[in-house]
């Protein structure tokens, strides 16, 4: 069903309910815009005058509304609200074993303070991911933990994509026209894998953003010492989107989890990093000193773990 108003100056309103019907639509109006919670096309149209004239509300999709817990992780539809993946998640962490749900635990804390419950109760993850805001709260999480996209086309083919590789850009994504996204997989994580977010913002409740992080490790035990074998380390709020610190991680990697490393990589960091002075945003300061004192943090809480 759908209100054709086009003629009038007005829109396209298609409320879909299968999976088959979105990507018809898709193929037909490649410009469309799929709605869940409106929270980031509502500020476009209201306050920014954005016209869209043709929407979808892909809410009552089944594949995009899936939630399971699998053997290697967990698959999350990609309409799938934030207060709903909040209350997965917190259930999911007293069902298996402990070290696995170190990144949902992670998202825990960071969806704490997404927003407000009124946001959080409409707003999906598909939103947040397709919008590819410099400041989102969970992007860099995605990315750090590992979480991989799967990509449906109008044909129906799926791909997946690295999380780490979607972002291109400010608002930028890798989706072509005619695709969308059909959901995330989370994997557990592994045995000392540690994943931690950070958001510092200029108040607790209900505010954006000045910088924020995801920051992994995974440390394995060679003759009597912690060496690390994996990490990433991801930045929202320094660069057009959000943003790994790759010659960090390369650092990293093979290194000694001690006093040592973490001197070196704050040095490398500072470098693999850089807020230009006329940075849009400012505090360009206080937003360097946030992205070393967020791995400080790290450091100390994953020594602290291995305590
Ligand atoms: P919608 O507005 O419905 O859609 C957003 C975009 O995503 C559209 O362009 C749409 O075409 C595209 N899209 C949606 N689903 C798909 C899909 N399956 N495939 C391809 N494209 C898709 N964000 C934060 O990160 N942290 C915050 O603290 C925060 N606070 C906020 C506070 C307020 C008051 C508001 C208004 C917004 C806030 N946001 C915040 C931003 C926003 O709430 C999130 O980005 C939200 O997750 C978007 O989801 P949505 O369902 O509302 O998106």
């Amino acid at each position: 069903t759908f209100l054709n108003l086009t003629g009038f100056g007005g829109l396209m309103w298609y409320r879909p309910i299968t999976l088959q019907h979105v990507l018809d639509l898709k193929a037909k109006y490649p410009n469309a815009k799929l709605i869940v919670g409106n929270t980031e096309v509502g500020i476009e149209t209201r306050l920014k005058r954005i016209q869209y004239p043709v929407l979808v509300s892909v809410m009552h999709v089944p594949e995009l509304n899936v939630l399971e817990a699998r053997d290697d992780g967990i698959e999350i539809g990609a309409a799938v609200r934030l207060s709903i993946l909040l209350n997965f998640f917190r259930k999911v962490v007293t069902e298996r074993a402990a070290h696995e749900t170190s990144s949902c635990k992670a998202f825990i804390e960071q969806l704490k303070w997404f927003a407000g419950s009124q946001i959080r109760n409409v707003s999906s993850i598909g939103g947040n991911i397709c919008t590819a805001s410099p400041i989102s709260d969970l992007n860099p999480l995605w990315m750090a933990a590992r979480a991989k996209f799967r990509i449906i086309d109008s044909k129906g083919n799926i791909k997946t994509v690295l999380a780490e590789n979607f972002f291109l850009g400010y608002r930028k994504v890798d989706l072509a026209y005619d695709e969308i996204l059909l959901s995330v997989f989370l994997p557990w994580n592994k045995t000392f894998e540690f994943v931690k977010e950070f958001k510092q913002s200029h108040r607790r409740d209900d505010d954006i953003a000045i910088v924020n992080a995801g920051i992994r490790v995974h440390l394995q035990e060679h003759s009597d010492n912690w060496v690390v074998a994996d990490a990433s380390i991801v930045y929202g709020g320094v660069a057009p989107c959000s943003l790994s610190a790759i010659k960090t991680k390369e650092f990293l990697i093979d290194k000694i989890w001690d006093q040592d490393l973490l001197k070196n990589a704050l040095k490398i960091l500072q470098k693999d990093i850089v807020i230009k002075d006329d940075a849009p945003g400012g505090m360009v300061e206080f937003r360097k000193s946030l992205t070393l004192s967020f791995f400080f943090k790290f450091f100390l809480w994953v020594s602290h773990q291995m305590d």
